[in-house]
């Protein structure tokens, strides 16, 4: 869902990257913090100690949620799970793991170390709150500081624990069905649905908060209910979708040998002799030897003023291929199912072993087949 994201840096080797609706959260807390909260809190200072505090506490948030995604992934990477880095968004972070835990030892021990890390902040920020309390008999603002901070790893803590898949608590619960049943394609099944089903109690919850006029903590409790429920349904989708792809390779979903265009086409021949006559909305553009060089698609044509179509060729507007875009025939189809998901591409061009372009294969051809298996098959999800 926050796949993507501006790097920031990396940290014991974990890329830490931030969607842009954080900073938008961030700037909301901080100006909220300032003007209402500590204000509230502690009457009486300076305007400028306020947002001063205000923009602590959003540093505190953004290492606060840094450290418990932290927690999670150097306990994976003992369990030698990869890691593909920390994205911070609007709701909190994700740690995104590469593979799936192998164990429910391992599931367990990751899903449970971000809370453990959020209990432990908590305590030591109230430890030091109490030591600055003891410096001084009048409140200092740092003290009001590491209070907020405390409290706020407390519930970053307990809101995880929430038994609702992907929320680390409806990991535990999911490993904990899984070492019962010893089946994880049920457990996660179940732990999905309970996911969903707290996720729309949540968006309820948030429902009766307006009507009671609370407006703005509503709004917020209906937006997270629906992203738990969003993000549970995906994972039990996600995983239907693994077992009915099962050991495909790419080359049972690619469409073989799809209409290619030469580099040198001009636009104007693409429209008039491919584009009308075959009606694909992109087309891989191949160099002499058969070697694919990009990807056109018939919607970057209107980036060109149509005079210019005779002049201009197909490369010009083509996507380049980068190293990592194209996938090999034999490769299972769930790995190519992630890499689109990574990349954010929905197509994907297959090479065989001699660099020669062997099909295209498309989100959609993949979907496509997994919907008809699903209903040939009478699979729920
Ligand atoms: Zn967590």
């Amino acid at each position: 869902m926050f796949g993507s994201g501006v790097t920031l840096f990396r940290i014991f080797g974990f890329e830490i990257r931030l969607d842009p609706s954080f900073l938008l959260i961030a700037v909301l807390v901080g100006a909220s913090l300032a003007s209402g909260h500590f204000p509230a809190v502690h009457e009486g200072l300076p305007a400028s100690t306020y947002w001063i505090l205000g923009i602590f506490a959003v540093l505190g948030i953004f290492a606060s949620i840094v450290l418990h995604e932290l927690g999670h992934s150097l306990v994976a990477r003992r369990f030698g799970m990869e890691m593909r880095g920390i994205t911070l968004h609007m709701f909190g972070g994700a740690a995104e793991l590469e593979d799936e835990p192998t164990s429910a030892g391992a599931e367990l021990a990751v899903a449970a170390a971000g809370p453990a890390t959020s209990f432990a902040l908590a305590g030591l920020l109230k430890l030091a709150a109490m030591a600055a309390a003891g410096l001084s008999s009048t409140e200092l603002p740092i003290e009001m500081l590491l209070r907020y901070l405390a409290g706020l790893n407390l519930v970053l803590a307990i809101f995880n624990l929430l038994p609702a898949f992907p929320l680390d608590g409806g990991r535990i619960l999911r490993a904990v069905l899984w070492a019962r049943g010893g089946d994880h394609d049920r457990a996660t099944r179940l732990a999905s649905r309970i996911g969903a089903g707290l996720g729309f109690g949540l968006a309820g919850l948030g429902v009766l908060q307006i009507l009671g006029g609370r407006l703005g903590d509503g709004l917020w409790t209906v937006l997270i209910g629906f992203f738990i429920r969003s993000a549970a349904l995906a994972s039990g989708l996600d995983l239907a979708a693994r077992r009915l792809l099962g050991d495909a390779t790419v080359a049972r979903f690619m469409t073989p040998d799809p209409v290619t265009v030469p580099v040198a086409l001009s636009l104007a021949e693409f429209v008039e002799e491919v584009v009308y006559r075959t009606r694909h909305d992109t087309y891989p553009v191949t160099d002499g030897a058969g070697r694919p060089r990009g990807l056109v698609a018939v919607g970057s044509l209107s980036t060109v003023a149509r005079e210019a179509w005779p002049s201009t060729s197909v490369m010009e507007v083509a996507e380049p291929i980068e190293s990592g875009g194209t996938v090999a025939p034999d490769l299972p189809a769930k790995q190519a199912l992630d890499l689109m998901r990574r990349s954010g591409r929905s197509r994907l061009l297959v090479v065989d072993g001699d660099g020669r372009l062997a099909g295209l294969l498309t989100l959609k051809d993949l979907l496509d087949t997994l919907t008809l298996r699903m209903r040939i098959e009478g699979e729920e999800m």
